[in-house]
């Protein structure tokens, strides 16, 4: 079963029940794309979010009527709520008071000293933190000024600019992001703010586009990022139904052996030897194994030639055989299985594992 590396250290930062930072694994986060005064609609997808493994999310604010409704949404979700505000510091302070567990604002994008303290006031009463998003695309002029475009030193330069005002009123529960879609800039942002400044680090490759494309791209950024023990909490950005970024970043948490909660699929590229029907049966397992809580590899293979062995770091496995299938243990047969039923014995034995994890 793998082994979950953590994190290089920062700062641990509460948001809600869970921290942030520390030592503490990756949290996956999300985005409602509900309005969010719709509060029917918000919670039904949010709720579809957790299912699918979100464990923080975040909801716009674009207004009074938005940020009046998260106390109804608070009521009936089970993980943080972050409320996005941007600009006006009134509904920072109403989403505040109605209990949400972070918000993302830009300090230096509030306006008069008053009104930032007013805001920090409030987190600080009420306990939660605030996360600095700074974005490639809207850094301010002064800095664009300074580097002609943005760069990577400039999205740095913008969040040291915004942790100081936080900083000065003695406010320290700060997480920050720095996106960009274009990945080497994220990436070099990351790097260098890694290197800047302790706070937790929530990771995003911006506009990243399609389900397909969208994957593609964030899992190169991220994926470098993640590599180098960057990153305390992960949003992949896709034009898609939001649980498709609660799958991609799973599975990107297990490449990574980040991830203690799932189970991993491995499975052949096929070739002129398969024996069996090894695509759909792939697809199947992949979709069972999704609800499993535990961090099981499981292999699927064409055949037995090189199959076994081929999976040796399989926790278990089906390679198949003529009319057969063989199940295999860590790179051992354990039992040949007849074709029409290996994918039901495989499924069985699955849920025996993880029941045995679960009670180690
Ligand atoms: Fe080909 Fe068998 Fe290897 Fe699959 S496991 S790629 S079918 S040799």
């Amino acid at each position: 079963m793998s082994e979950i590396i953590h994190r290089s250290k920062t700062r641990p930062v509460k948001v809600g029940d869970i921290t942030i930072g520390g030592s503490n694994e990756l949290f996956i986060q999300s985005m409602a794309t509900t309005k969010t005064h719709d509060v029917e609609a918000t919670v039904a997808e949010i709720l579809r979010l957790e299912e699918a493994g979100c464990q923080v999310v975040r909801v716009a604010c674009p207004d009074e009527r938005a940020a009046y409704a998260i106390g109804d949404i608070k009521k009936r979700i089970n993980i943080p709520l972050v409320v996005d505000i941007h600009f006006d510091y009134k509904l920072a302070l109403i989403a505040i008071e109605q209990g949400a567990d972070k918000i993302r604002i830009n300090p230096g994008n509030i306006g008069r000293r008053e009104k930032v303290e007013a805001v920090v006031n409030a987190c600080k009463a009420k306990g939660i933190p605030i996360r600095i998003g700074v974005n490639a695309g809207s850094l301010e002029r002064k800095i664009l000024e300074k580097y002609g475009y943005p760069t990577a030193d400039g999205m740095v330069e913008s969040a040291l600019h915004h942790i100081k005002i936080l900083e000065d009123l003695d406010f320290h529960d700060i997480i920050v992001s720095l996106k960009a879609s274009d990945v080497g800039l994220a990436v070099e942002a990351y790097e260098k703010a890694s290197k800047a400044f302790d706070y937790p680090l929530h990771l995003g490759i911006t506009e990243s586009g399609t389900l397909f494309s969208g994957t593609v791209k964030s899992a190169a950024g991220l994926g470098a990022l993640l590599q180098k023990g960057i990153g305390n909490t992960l949003r992949v950005s896709l034009s898609a139904d939001p649980v498709e970024e609660v799958k991609v970043a799973r599975e990107m948490l297990k490449v990574f052996g980040l991830s203690s909660n799932a189970a991993t699929l491995i499975s052949c590229p096929t070739c002129g030897r398969i024996e069996i029907d090894l695509i759909s049966i792939a697809n199947e397992v992949e979709e069972y194994i999704s609800h499993i809580k535990a961090p099981l590899k499981v292999a699927v293979l064409g055949c037995a030639v090189n199959g076994p062995g081929e999976a040796r770091e399989a926790d278990i496995g089906i390679a198949g055989a003529r009319g057969e299938g063989l199940l295999f243990m860590h790179g051992k047969t354990v039992r040949k299985v007849p074709e029409a039923t290996m994918v039901d014995e495989l499924k069985v034995e699955i849920d025996k594992l993880a029941q045995e994890y679960f009670d180690k």
